[in-house]
């Protein structure tokens, strides 16, 4: 598996403001936002702006503040979009062979209302 961090990767583009997103909430450490080709009725994607390649590497190089701001983010986000009492899930897929296609670490916020 590649190691490096491409900086051309897409959503690399989407945090330098390259390519347009649907915003869902932005500050300075993290970015959410609609998933292109949503696989539920809320699919939301929420990135760090750090330069993590998957779950691994952003586990393994993030400081534990960081990581336990990401989450909680994540949480507020599903929150605010009403599904936390509907229900939702929460995926990363980690590696080309488990369906990762973009090499900057994201979750999926998959939710249903
Ligand atoms: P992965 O399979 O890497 O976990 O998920 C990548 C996700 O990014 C997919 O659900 C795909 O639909 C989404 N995606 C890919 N390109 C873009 C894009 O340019 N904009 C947005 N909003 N989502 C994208």
């Amino acid at each position: 598996m590649q190691k490096e961090y491409d900086t051309n990767n897409i959503f690399a583009k989407i945090i330098r403001g390259e390519i347009p997103c649907d915003k869902v909430y932005e500050d300075d450490k993290i970015l959410a936002f609609n998933d292109i080709n949503p696989k539920a009725p809320v699919h939301i994607l929420v990135i760090p702006k750090g330069e993590y390649r998957s779950f691994d590497d952003f586990i393994a190089k993030a400081s534990k503040e960081e990581v336990i701001y990401f989450f909680k983010k994540v949480q507020e986000i599903a929150k605010k979009k009403g599904v936390s009492k509907s229900g939702y899930r929460i995926v990363a897929n980690h590696g080309k062979k488990a369906g990762q296609i973009v090499f900057h670490f994201h979750i999926h916020i998959l939710g249903y209302n």
